[in-house]
């Protein structure tokens, strides 16, 4: 089974304008927002991985139609970038991975790491947006190259975004420490977070070794402790 669901992997531009090639982990509530904004900047249409349904919560918040109740969100954002950007629908005959398979392959035409086509199989991005909320059950974890940077987000119970920070996709911080980060950070707006992503971008995260940041829960470390 394909491991995402995209508004259509992005023709390389070149140079590429504005964030690059983004792709955001959840939908919920403004990150919706994030996203539009985005796919109207200049540059690719950004990637979406998101499995999760329209909750009471997105609705309230004005953030997606009361009819969509229980319905995948990737439906909305469809129906949404599709009326401005009708290169949103992949076209007939293609599947949203198969950009991603036909890099692998190519990687490994080009004398890529690893024994098999699957073992190059890691997708590149220039930037990555994650959202997580309290009422998150799972984490995702995609095989993704450990150096790109990642935007965390949380969506609070009040319906509001509030920033974690951002780190390399190798040391960013599970969940339960990005909700207890949360707890500490300031509301923002998702129009600041649009602006931190269009914004010529900063020199990626540097390597400062493993999980140096208060998150050592992927090593077997108790987050409460
Ligand atoms: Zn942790």
């Amino acid at each position: 089974m394909p491991w995402w669901d995209h508004a259509r992997l992005c023709r390389r531009r070149s140079p590429p304008a504005g964030p690059g090639r983004v792709l955001f982990i959840g939908l919920d509530g403004p990150a919706l927002r994030v996203l539009c904004a985005l796919a109207e900047a200049p540059g690719p249409l950004p990637c979406v991985l998101e499995r999760r349904s329209v909750t009471a919560g997105d609705v309230a918040a004005g953030h997606y139609p009361r009819r969509l109740l229980g319905r995948p969100r990737l439906v909305h954002a469809f129906a949404r970038l599709a009326g401005r950007r009708p290169d949103a629908v992949p076209p007939p005959g293609t599947r949203a991975e198969d950009a991603v398979l036909a890099g692998a392959v190519r990687r490994r035409r080009a004398g890529g790491p690893g024994g098999h086509v699957a073992e190059g199989l890691v997708a590149r991005f220039d930037r990555v947006v994650q959202t997580l909320a309290p009422w998150h059950r799972y984490e995702w974890n995609p095989p993704l190259e450990p150096d790109v940077p990642v935007l965390q987000l949380v969506v609070g119970e009040d319906g509001r975004l509030r920033r974690c920070g951002t780190s390399r996709w190798a040391e960013r911080g599970c969940l339960d420490c990005a909700l207890r980060r949360a707890e500490a950070a300031p509301a923002v707006g998702w129009e600041a977070v649009v602006r931190e992503l269009t914004t010529p971008s900063a020199p990626r995260p540097e390597a400062t070794g493993l999980w140096p940041g208060d998150c050592r829960c992927r090593l077997g470390a108790d987050p409460t402790a």
